[in-house]
């Protein structure tokens, strides 16, 4: 189920103009906050989970903002917002009963306050960026396969480095940087075709109308990834 869906959105990603390992994480990542939305507030495990974690990364949390509404994230958000206050009063109480941990330091009062810790969905990106960054390698690396990886404006350099630290061998490693420097080559050719038509005022795009996204995509990784990238 997981390699069909997988196979899927890799096939659609390769078509698309951004980075596919960037391009699928995005579409896991969206899949499991739509899903994460409503469980968190209604699944037990989930809300536990949740709640121990401190909620989410600042990526996540404003990617919740955006997605669920505020109702929803009003039912997550008032719990979490208890456990913060519990934590404030018991060092408040700490403070009252030794003002020697003043003179200690923010740091003595401040680390138990529950500042959220490892975000679930950052966990998961960082298992579905392996995945489907070997998927991206299978098909780059098979010869009736191959083309829809040359064809595309390829890996980002954040994951193309990591797809160069994981490589099977070095021949698969040269293929991936030669193969990289064509599609970068690509890729500045169409924004220059961009900037001519722009200059010209020619509103009939082709490809090259998408190049300005694409190409901030390769250079820094898609934003709909965020969070989680292992280093
Ligand atoms: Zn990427
Ligand atoms: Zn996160």
């Amino acid at each position: 189920m997981f390699d069909e869906t997988l196979q899927n959105l890799l096939t659609e990603a390769f078509a698309a103009s951004g980075c596919p390992v960037c391009t699928v994480v995005g579409a896991m990542v969206f899949r499991e906050l739509c899903k994460l939305q409503r469980d968190a507030v209604v699944d037990p495990d989930t809300h536990a989970d949740v709640l121990a974690r401190g909620g989410y990364c600042a990526d996540h949390f404003w990617y919740l903002d955006a997605l669920a509404s505020p109702v929803t994230n009003a039912a997550l958000l008032a719990p979490l917002l208890e456990l913060v206050s519990e934590r404030l009063t018991a060092a408040s109480n700490r403070i009252a009963a030794d003002s020697a941990l003043l003179r200690q330091g923010a740091a003595v009062i401040g680390e138990d306050l529950g500042l959220p810790g490892a975000c679930r969905v950052c966990e998961r990106v960082v298992l579905w960026e392996r995945a489907v960054l070997a998927a991206v390698l299978e098909v780059a690396t098979q010869p009736q396969r191959r083309q829809e990886y040359t064809s595309s404006n390829g890996l980002c350099l954040p994951h193309l480095a990591r797809a160069l630290s994981v490589a099977p061998n070095p021949s698969i490693a040269e293929m991936l940087v030669r193969t990289g420097a064509e599609q970068a080559q690509r890729l500045a050719a169409d924004l220059r075709t961009y900037v001519r038509k722009h200059e010209q005022r020619d509103r009939r795009w082709g490809r090259e109308e998408a190049a300005p996204r694409a190409a901030i995509e390769k250079l820094a990784g898609g934003k709909r990834r965020a969070g989680g990238t292992e280093s």
